[in-house]
């Protein structure tokens, strides 16, 4: 039987309605939630991924500011616009679009924002957090494939789900959220010998590897959950996932398809992380 499609899209819309009515419970009070999104620099993907963002707070009728910075910045600047934004009560959600220029260290950009405004939940603060299950600010992408697997019903305790991927954004944190809610779980990396014999295995499958189409149908247990997070494009321009979903869905219980699925929970993750942000800093 073929899997039932989880729309993403539909999923999102639901969820940004659930957060709208706790943002606008705050705005009632007299709180309106605010983002702030840093860009450093002119890379054309981040531009765009920063504007769906910008544009997502406005549909919900939040605050957002927009800073953008010059790719030659040097890292003190950032840093002091960090400082100047931790100390903002108009702003509850600080994030820096990465990748910042090679001269800015990354992990001490991170580290400045302040863990109460992490909204993309990666301080080593709200890492830790996580990793020790009191989740306060997750990161938005695999947060969004949590939501979809508990709205589609997927059952996860004591189910066996195999996270292909070990980045700090995506498979990391999808693994401790899995296991937070009693799944038994697997890691597989580029070093893992024999993958198929793990995937196989999976009532749940994340695939995060930026790899296009690497997990193929036979590599798949019958009615298994696939949430296929990777975007992919290829040389005809048109985007895919890391699982090849023509051979995939002829399989599985439950599968993503790309685009329209992880991709439209990962801002609504960060408009809901904005709207948490908020209601923590103003209880
Ligand atoms: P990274 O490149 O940071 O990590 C990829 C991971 O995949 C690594 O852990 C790597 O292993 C593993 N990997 C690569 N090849 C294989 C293989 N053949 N077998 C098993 N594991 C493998 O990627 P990200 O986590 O940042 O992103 C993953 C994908 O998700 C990308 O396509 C990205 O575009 C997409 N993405 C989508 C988002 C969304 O909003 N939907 C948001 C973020 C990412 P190792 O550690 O050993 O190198």
């Amino acid at each position: 039987m073929a899997a039932q499609i989880i729309d993403g899209k539909t999923i999102a819309q639901q969820v940004r309605a659930e957060w709208k009515e706790r943002a606008d419970a705050l705005k009632a009070r007299g709180i309106t939630p605010g983002l702030a999104v840093i860009i450093v620099g002119e890379d054309p993907a981040s531009k765009v991924y920063v504007a769906n963002k910008v544009k997502a707070c406005a549909e919900l009728g939040l605050h957002s500011e927009h800073v953008v910075m010059s790719a030659d910045t040097a890292e003190a600047a950032l840093l002091a616009k960090i400082a100047e934004l931790n100390s903002d009560s108009k702003i509850h959600g600080i994030l820096v679009q990465l990748p910042v220029p090679k001269h800015i260290n990354s992990s001490k950009v991170l580290e400045a924002i302040s863990p109460d405004k992490d909204v993309d939940g990666f301080h080593p603060m709200n890492v830790g957090a996580l990793a020790t299950g009191n989740m306060r600010f997750a990161p938005c992408t695999p947060y969004g494939a949590m939501i979809l697997l508990e709205k589609c019903g997927v059952p996860i305790e004591g189910k066996h789900a195999v996270v292909v991927g070990r980045s700090n954004i995506v498979g990391k944190p999808m693994a401790l959220m899995l296991l937070q809610h009693n799944a038994t779980v697997t890691i597989c990396t580029s070093k893992t010998v024999d993958l198929a014999k793990y995937t196989r295995d999976a009532d749940i499958l994340v695939v995060a590897t930026g790899k296009a189409r690497m997990i193929t149908g036979d590599m798949i247990k019958p009615g298994a959950a696939v949430i296929d997070v990777g975007i992919n494009r290829l040389p005809d321009g048109k985007l895919c996932g890391d699982v090849d979903f023509d051979s995939a869905k002829e399989v599985a219980g439950w599968i993503t398809p790309v685009p329209g699925g992880v991709g439209p929970m990962t801002i609504t993750m960060l408009v809901a992380n904005t709207v948490r942000a908020a209601e923590r800093a103003t209880r």
